[in-house]
């Protein structure tokens, strides 16, 4: 599958998802974006507020300890960026935890890992094909288990998005 940027849908899944939490440094500051799009779990592209972004060159990172990255590809100060948009540094930061001088980059920056999306992959199929023996066996597909299956498409389609492929 190569990646095709340009078919990329409008409008992220993944940010809808996360509008329900609006007190969380990752909502505070996709609030604020422009022309946001999901680019995977927790990643996400804008417009970059602190210069005159024609095209998405903001991207935005949700850490696992709930801290955003930001990274314009022009340039832009993850400063200059937060107070374009009436944000301070610490407003990336979860809670109370204002460490201002740890910012942007870090150990939680890390690539797109394919052996776990594969063994992740192979999971959810080994799901679908203990359900798919099950009803062969003569039991009743039950709602659960169209639930799950639903849940391993959808997981599939994530471990897509995260290696860059178009869904
Ligand atoms: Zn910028």
């Amino acid at each position: 599958m190569t990646p095709q940027q340009k078919s990329r849908p409008d409008g992220g899944t993944a940010y809808a998802r996360t509008n329900a939490f609006n007190d969380t440094p990752i909502d505070r500051v996709l609030h604020r974006l422009e022309k946001v799009k999901s680019t995977g779990t927790g990643k996400w592209i804008a417009l970059c507020p602190a210069h005159n972004d024609k095209r998405p060159s903001l991207s935005v990172k949700e850490a696992d300890d709930g801290r955003v990255l930001l990274k314009c590809w022009s340039g832009c100060g993850a400063a200059e960026i937060v107070s374009a948009i009436g944000l301070s540094l610490a407003d990336l930061f979860p809670g109370d935890r204002r460490s201002l001088s740890d910012h942007g980059t870090g150990p939680m920056r890390r690539p797109f890992n394919w052996q776990d999306a594969l063994k992740g992959v192979s999971h959810e199929i080994t799901v679908a094909r203990l359900i798919v023996e099950a009803v062969n066996r003569g039991e009743a597909m039950d709602v659960e288990s169209l639930d799950r299956l639903a849940l391993a498409e959808e997981r599939i389609d994530d471990a897509l998005r995260a290696a860059g492929g178009v869904q």
